[in-house]
């Protein structure tokens, strides 16, 4: 039955420190971004909250620059952020790529990075982006600030290390030395969530991570241990079907799933320019 949005409440904080001291003062707050995945679930009768906290006005969550050699992206940069960002396609062109291809125009100027990284789906397709881009996640509470690499932020499905206080600041990016590939194959080419996504570095430290094929995003260790060592193709393709755990389910089967990210590593291996 679709949810209701009477009876909900919006606090509405106009710096980082207020929504930080909220959160902590308030076990029953929930953030909200660009609200795309939350609008899904009060849609659907799903959405059991009913405080939000509205970061949309913070501004300061909205930065990307360089910090220290490294690239910063604070978590309210929308997917239209990353897209227009000449520091995004310069130095993580697969972000920008993935950005392009998530929902269509309107989600891409309303959804956020860090609401797609929070909101935890295994199809989420910033996630394989950032897991072999080696990102670290920054969380923030009104005490301290940590970081988390990405690799280590889901701890199951749908499940992060985030504690109830925390909000993600934003994600750094350490510079990358090879070419970086992405790809998502949906139902069809826009408005569709994937089926498999993959995103990848090929050179001479290969990353290989994968969304959509187990219960979150994984790097696939073993398989680009295989890739570095120059084993062969059907090799490097038996090593990713021993790493991937793919369901049946609505979307697609599990031996659709595993031939496609079979084909995709073949492809991203091959493919001379990302
Ligand atoms: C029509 C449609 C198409 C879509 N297509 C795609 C697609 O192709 N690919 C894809 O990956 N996704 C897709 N999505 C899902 C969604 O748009 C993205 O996940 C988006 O990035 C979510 O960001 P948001 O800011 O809207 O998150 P919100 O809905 O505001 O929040 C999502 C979750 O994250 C939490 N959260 C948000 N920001 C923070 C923060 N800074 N710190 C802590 N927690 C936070 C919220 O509490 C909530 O649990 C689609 C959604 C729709 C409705």
């Amino acid at each position: 039955m679709q949810g209701s949005i009477t009876g909900r409440t919006v606090v509405q904080p106009t710096t980082l420190g207020d929504a930080l001291k909220l959160l902590r003062d308030e076990r029953a707050l929930t953030p909200m971004a660009g609200c795309t995945d939350l609008y899904v679930s009060l849609n659907f009768g799903t959405l059991s909250p009913t405080r939000f906290l509205n970061l949309w006005g913070l501004d300061a969550l909205r930065t990307i620059e360089r910090r220290d050699g490294r690239l910063w992206i604070g978590a309210l940069a929308t997917h239209t952020d990353l897209i227009r960002s000449a520091l995004v396609r310069r130095h993580a062109p697969m972000l920008a790529a993935a950005a392009r291809e998530i929902g269509g125009v309107q989600i891409q100027n309303r959804g956020t990075i860090g609401g797609n990284v929070a909101n935890a789906s295994p199809a989420g397709d910033t996630l394989p982006v950032l897991a072999a881009l080696d990102a670290v996640v920054v969380l923030r509470s009104a005490q301290r600030r940590r970081s988390v690499p990405f690799t280590e932020f889901y701890t199951g499905y749908r499940k992060t290390v985030r504690a109830h206080d925390e909000l993600i600041e934003g994600f750094e990016v350490p510079a990358v030395r090879g070419r970086q590939w992405f790809r998502k194959v949906g139902t069809r080419a826009a408005q569709a969530i994937s089926k498999v996504v993959m995103a990848g570095v090929v050179g001479p430290d290969p990353r290989v991570a994968i969304g959509s094929v187990a219960p979150t995003v994984l790097r696939l260790r073993r398989t680009e241990a295989a890739i570095a060592r120059g084993a062969s193709l059907v090799d490097v393709q038996q090593a990713l079907a021993l790493e991937v755990a793919p369901i049946d389910d609505v979307r697609s089967t599990a031996e659709y799933r595993r031939r496609v990210a079979a084909n995709l590593l073949a492809r991203m291996l091959r493919s001379p320019s990302a």
